[in-house]
């Protein structure tokens, strides 16, 4: 390895941590192929079973998981979905994670209008207001498909981060009209759809790897993130990373990477409420991106 410090702007972590990470898993469920195939989406029961597994199976397998190690995480779900599984979401409140905003059907937000995109945000905000009795802190877009609308309502609605961009490898400050919000950047590297999904329904076909294999990229990313100290957040996803052989594998890895004691583990709103602090108190200094970028088509 080379003594090279890769990240020029590495935020310090609490404790003197080498790294900060969560494993941000985006409970879908079904609401893929009801948004997918509206017409005999509710016809494809295999599909729908695949997807399933996720709220049934995989999350209480999870939720047991983080219990055991003794850490809380984050979920992002669709509405929907919060109220098609409430027993899934249960369990996770009970574990005293983070639940995020998610979308209400994972519609996607680049093909709204403003008020669109407005309408099903506040929609999806009074199912997690009423399920959770806490008004949602963050948000990542269905397919990170952040519009150029997404900063401002986000901002309008006080959320205090977003988790749908892949701008750093370190969290940054988006700045949007009437203020601001932590960017939590993931990539897809990070993400298990091209490892392990493999479905004619979703149109959506990969080589499936191995459990070890598919999960070695994300262990790869890890020690990179710590070594430079930065940000790792996998983007997961109950159905996928949650099925049995797949799963075992990252349970291990996961008390193998907490024994070594200098790694933070947290839900994303205390990431981002970390990052917010240190750069209130003048010990850190985060890049700034205004969003939206660009006014209309570029033209040249
Ligand atoms: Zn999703």
């Amino acid at each position: 390895m080379t003594g090279q410090a890769m990240i020029q702007n590495p935020v310090p972590w609490p404790n003197g941590a080498k790294c900060a990470c969560c494993v941000t898993f985006d409970m879908d469920a079904d609401s893929l192929i009801h948004l997918d195939h509206p017409k005999d989406g509710y016809r494809r029961a295999s599909a729908i079973s695949m997807l399933q597994y996720g709220p049934n199976v995989a999350i209480p397998r999870i939720v047991e998981t983080y219990r055991r190690l003794g850490i809380r995480q984050t979920f992002f779900i669709p509405a929907w979905c919060m109220e098609t599984y409430p027993d899934a979401v249960e369990a996770i409140l009970k574990g005293g994670h983070e639940i995020g905003q998610h979308g209400y059907l994972h519609e996607n937000p680049v093909h709204q209008s403003r008020e669109e995109q407005a309408e099903w945000m506040d929609r999806s905000i009074e199912v997690i207001d009423r399920m959770t009795g806490q008004h949602p802190r963050g948000w990542r877009a269905p397919l990170y498909n952040f519009s150029n609308h997404s900063a401002e309502l986000l901002i309008e609605r006080g959320f205090r981060y977003d988790a749908s961009l892949m701008g750093d490898d370190v969290p940054y400050i988006v700045d949007g009209k009437g203020g601001s919000f932590v960017e939590l950047p993931s990539h897809w590297g990070l993400d298990d759809w091209p490892q392990y999904v493999q479905s004619m329904d979703l149109d959506y076909m990969m080589p499936i790897r191995s459990p070890k294999t598919g999960w070695e990229p994300f262990v790869q990313e890890f020690e990179a993130a710590y070594r430079h100290g930065g940000l790792w957040v996998p983007v997961v996803h109950p159905f996928a990373t949650g099925r049995l052989s797949r799963w075992e594998v990252v349970a291990s890895f996961l008390e193998n990477v907490l024994s070594r004691g200098d790694v933070w583990f947290a839900p994303m709103e205390e990431i981002a409420a970390h990052v917010e602090k240190v750069t209130q108190n003048g010990q850190y200094t985060p890049r700034r991106v205004a969003m939206p970028q660009y006014a209309g088509p570029v033209t040249v």
